[in-house]
């Protein structure tokens, strides 16, 4: 349960300079020695039966501009999704306060933009104002950023930015033509200078090449501080979407994938995100092994399908995992109580888990 001794920290210093064959050398390490080394890093940062777990709340879907071909909600393919627009702030907060009252210690807004407009962001800052007044921490999803819109956004009291790198830098122009992947790197340097904490990951199993694996968890671990957040998503093939038919990730290479990012980024949050409908419990089971110590809980992720809570609870109980504590709750216990309650208790407010993917 307790973490590591701090002169123990120091055998697993994060690092910034990886070449990308040391990266390749980790996955190609055999399988049990790469997960019992991911398991001494994670060990040694965090608790390793600790799952931080988010809520997350598409405020505006479908019809983006930009055309990501993994993507249902790019309005260049015809995935047959129901559109939305900005949702009323009382609407997003009223869902926020239910979130919190069912164990949900951070909110993350999720729409579909390439860059929020001057209209919508002063509608969005309310958002952030708002839901941070309840006491939830807040993330936000909302495409590319300028410096001055970053700063607004952290003065609202925004905590967390999403902004995934995708892929690797060889691969992204097969994946995305609308913006580059400095563009991407150029948003995160925006959050990072307002002060705000970084989400950021990709996506495997979209036909890239083992080292496009390595070259995106290079270049995420080339930030400097690392994200606090790594999401690390399985292609959920919708129809309709350019990569519909692409070939199947082996689930034992996305679980070397979670266990070379938790040794690259030992401090970070390493987080098993959309895709994970698909995996059986034991794919799930060698992720949370790997390192992987961070969920999205709901019943949906985006607009892709999430597993059930029961499920969640159901796997949690037999791994004996447990919610993270959340370190700046004012009554700890209250808040593991929900927690914990919100893990046993199967939802049956979809709406109030209309969760996204953080795909940006
Ligand atoms: S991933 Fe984000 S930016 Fe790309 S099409 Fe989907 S909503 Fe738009």
């Amino acid at each position: 349960m307790s973490q590591a001794s701090p002169s123990f920290h120091a055998a697993f210093p994060p690092r910034h300079d990886w070449a990308l064959e040391e990266i390749e050398a980790l996955f190609d390490l055999p399988f049990n020695d790469l997960l019992f080394r991911a398991q001494q890093v994670h060990r040694t940062h965090f608790d390793a039966n600790a799952v931080q777990v988010s809520t997350l709340l598409s405020i505006k879907t479908g019809a983006c501009p930009e055309d990501c071909k993994y993507c249902p909600q790019s309005g260049h393919y015809n995935t047959g999704l129901d559109k939305e627009k900005l949702l009323e702030i009382d609407k997003v907060v009223e869902q926020a306060r239910a979130a919190k009252q069912a164990g949900a210690s951070r909110f993350c807004m999720g729409a579909a933009w390439r860059s929020p407009r001057e209209r919508d962001l002063t509608v969005v800052l309310e958002m952030v104002r708002r839901v941070k007044a309840l006491g939830l921490e807040t993330c936000m999803t909302l495409g590319m950023l300028d410096n001055a819109q970053a700063e607004r956004l952290a003065e609202a009291g925004l905590d967390y930015y999403n902004h995934n790198l995708d892929t690797s830098p060889e691969y992204y122009g097969d994946i995305i033509t609308t913006r580059t992947y400095a563009d991407r790197l150029e948003t995160l340097g925006h959050v990072r200078h307002a002060g705000m904490k970084i989400c950021s990951g990709g996506i495997l199993g979209m036909g890239e090449t083992p080292r496009d694996r390595a070259g995106l968890l290079q270049q995420l671990a080339r930030l400097d501080p690392h994200p606090e957040s790594v999401p690390i998503n399985m292609l959920v093939k919708v129809p309709g979407t350019p990569l519909e038919n692409v070939a199947d990730l082996d689930p034992l290479d996305f679980v070397r994938a979670i266990a070379v990012a938790r040794i690259l980024m030992p401090t970070s949050h390493v987080r098993l995100s959309a895709g994970r409908e698909m995996m059986d419990d034991a794919t799930q089971a060698l992720a949370f092994l790997a390192g992987a110590n961070s969920i999205f809980y709901g019943d949906k992720l985006l607009t892709t399908e999430n597993p059930q809570v029961e499920r969640d609870r159901d796997l949690f109980g037999r791994l004996g995992l447990h919610p993270e504590r959340i370190d700046t709750c004012r009554d700890d216990a209250a808040q593991q109580a929900l927690l914990d309650d919100a893990m046993i208790r199967r939802r049956t407010d979809d709406a109030l888990f209309y969760d996204a993917a953080g795909v940006h």
